[in-house]
């Protein structure tokens, strides 16, 4: 870099920096306007069973569809909502569109498939969650055994006590509870004998080094291994290459969501795709 050029880098570097504060600020301000402006949707990534092949199940994932920015990626307004509290409201409408959505692939006549929502912090404290649930399953008329929340290891660790009580709350509606992103938060497997959950997620951060990666093999064949001796159903997200599917075929993984198979894909494209196979 030219010395000269010093100057101009730094002011370069406060306007960008500027800019992702006042991005971050109008986004924050157009949030609670998205929900009624009707500007959220749901994507749905299929989950594929390893040994069958067959789509068992997808997770919704929240777009945000802005009227001039486009379709908006949840990492970049999730944790502004989560600061909001919008996203309270936000994981209400996500869970009922996604009741909604299971309902109409069952009157296409594709009603064996799970339906899996993630949920994160704030909402995890949220006193309306279980209720919220329950009639989202109710209204949908759906069984609640097909929709699972896929919870991340944090707010577990966060307040165990509460969270216990909250999990059997969930699990008397018969609902089933995955682990998120496993392996990259605390990692305590404390949890796993305390709270009663039916299955982990194995992080595209390990999986996407298989086969090659020494460490990261040992690391997914481990998950796997403790999954089964724990009797949780393993599912191994971010797959790309026929390669990595390969290894946790002869891992033993349950399942598997990743880009190899299909990206996420709207409402319609989901249904297509359902009757297709
Ligand atoms: P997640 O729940 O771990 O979801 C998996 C993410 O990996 C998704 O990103 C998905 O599109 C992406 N992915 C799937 N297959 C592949 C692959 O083969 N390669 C790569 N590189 N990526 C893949 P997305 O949709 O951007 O979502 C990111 C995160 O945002 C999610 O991670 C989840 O934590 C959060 N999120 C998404 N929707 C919701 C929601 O409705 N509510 C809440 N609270 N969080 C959500
Ligand atoms: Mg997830
Ligand atoms: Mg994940
Ligand atoms: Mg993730």
């Amino acid at each position: 870099r030219a010395k000269g050029k010093g100057g101009n880098d730094y002011a370069f570097y406060t306007e960008e920096m500027n800019s992702t504060v006042v991005e971050h600020l109008s986004l924050k301000n157009q949030l609670h306007k998205a929900l009624e402006q009707e500007e959220l949707v749901l994507h749905y990534q299929p989950q594929i069973d390893i040994e069958s092949e067959r789509i068992i199940g997808f997770e919704a994932l929240l777009r945000w569809q802005h009227p001039s920015r486009g379709l908006i990626a949840p990492a970049q307004f999730i944790p502004l909502a989560e600061q909001t509290g919008q996203i309270v409201p936000i994981t209400h409408w996500v869970i009922k569109t996604a009741c909604q959505q299971h309902a109409a692939w069952r009157d296409a006549g594709h009603g064996e498939v799970r339906m899996a929502v993630n949920i994160s912090g704030r909402s995890f404290r949220d006193p309306s969650l279980v209720e919220v649930i329950a009639n989202a399953v109710h209204a949908a008329k759906m069984d609640a055994a097909y929709l699972e929340l896929e919870l991340t290891e944090t707010f577990l660790i966060d307040n165990p006590e509460q969270t216990l009580q909250l999990l059997k709350q969930l699990k008397s509606l018969g609902v089933r509870i995955a682990i998120d992103d496993f392996g990259i938060g605390y990692s305590s497997l404390n949890y796993l004998k305390q709270f009663t959950v039916d299955g982990l997620k194995v992080d595209k951060i390990f999986v996407m080094g298989l086969p090659h990666d020494g460490s990261d093999s040992n690391i997914v064949r481990a998950i796997i291994a403790m999954g089964k001796s724990l009797q949780l159903r393993v599912t191994a997200e971010g797959v790309e290459t026929l390669e990595q599917l390969a290894f946790l075929r002869e891992e033993g993984c349950d399942a598997f969501q990743g880009y190899y198979f299909s990206r996420p894909i709207d409402a319609e494209a989901s249904t297509s795709l359902l009757a297709q196979r």
